[in-house]
């Protein structure tokens, strides 16, 4: 009976941008947020992050998303779009802009790197037009005013976090000058409007959370648990990506990619190869278990010869 009952209390989701096809490391990121999520009989939704139309590759998510059928994965409930949700984060900065949470900014980058310091995430904004334009200024984006005190982050691979978003941030971006609403914005947005209660994404995105759960705060919107799995990189520590041309994975041959992303994920591997894709996943999802991923933040896939004992 325990299948067929769902855990309302776990909602997952695969967030894609719709940047080229599927390769290793968004396999990985599908992977670990599709097992946890079912693991506990919980629900995988999947949203497209085509909110920015510059760096989208036409017929995409098309290859995305039947990369993903052909791998096995099946998600729950409608696919989300977040090029049809701007209203949305229009209405969400709008309300920051009311309440003095968010103003206008001029500065141009050149501005911006000739005053700021570097941090974690590139130039720290100095804060120029925090208190108004300048005059004869006009804005061109939008920033959050951020404030002191410390972010707790506490991951569920990764560990504890602590950032002070102010000093080692600074007012960020969350409607850019070409006119998009800023990722930061558009994903606690849409994660709180699709009830998701886990995220489990690449730790690419560690040093973002913190923002995210600012503007969670701010927005009076609750906390999802956080689980960032290590990076794929190449052997020059660079992320593989769909922007950087990395080889897709061939959705005519899943099961070695399916079984080199349960091992990247140091989950245990089916003692044969599985005769069927439902095998595959009926063996990950049994055995799956978050806390056997290191906490680490990259991985090269170089270092994947885990194939060579199952053959
Ligand atoms: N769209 C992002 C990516 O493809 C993922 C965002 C997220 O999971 O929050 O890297």
């Amino acid at each position: 009976m325990k299948k067929f009952i769902k855990n309302h209390h776990y909602r997952g989701r695969f967030a894609p941008s719709p940047t080229g096809p599927l390769h290793f490391g968004s396999l990985v990121a599908a992977m670990g947020s599709y097992l946890d999520a079912r693991s506990c009989d919980g629900e995988w939704l999947i949203r497209i992050e085509d909110l920015d139309r510059t760096r989208e590759i036409n017929g995409a998510t098309q290859l995305i998303l039947e990369t993903l059928v052909k791998f096995g994965f099946w998600w729950d409930g409608e696919i989300i779009y977040q090029s049809r949700r701007t209203d949305a984060y229009a209405a969400a900065i709008e309300k920051l802009v009311n309440r003095h949470l968010a103003y206008p900014c001029a500065c141009t980058r050149k501005e911006i790197m000739e005053r700021a310091v570097t941090g974690v995430e590139g130039a720290i904004y100095p804060g120029t037009c925090r208190k108004g334009l300048a005059e004869g200024r006009e804005g061109r984006s939008i920033r959050v005013l951020t404030s002191e005190g410390p972010i707790n982050i506490s991951d569920a691979v990764q560990g504890p976090l602590i950032q002070q978003i102010d000093r080692e941030i600074g007012d960020f971006i969350i409607r850019r000058a070409d006119g998009y609403h800023a990722y930061q914005l558009a994903v606690v947005i849409d994660d709180a409007w699709q009830g998701i209660t886990h995220i489990v994404r690449g730790a690419d995105l560690l040093t973002s959370t913190p923002r995210q759960v600012f503007l969670q705060k701010l927005f009076g919107l609750s906390h999802p648990i956080y689980a960032h799995l290590p990076l794929a990189v190449d052997n020059q520590g660079r992320k593989l990506s769909k922007q950087h041309h990395d080889t897709p994975v061939d959705p005519k041959q899943p099961m070695d990619a399916l079984l080199q992303a349960l091992a990247f994920l140091h989950q245990p591997l089916p003692p044969q190869r599985p005769n069927s894709l439902d095998e595959f996943w009926r063996w990950a999802t049994a055995h799956w278990s978050l806390a056997a991923i290191p906490a680490i933040h990259q991985i090269p896939a170089s270092s994947l010869r885990y194939l060579n004992n199952l053959r």
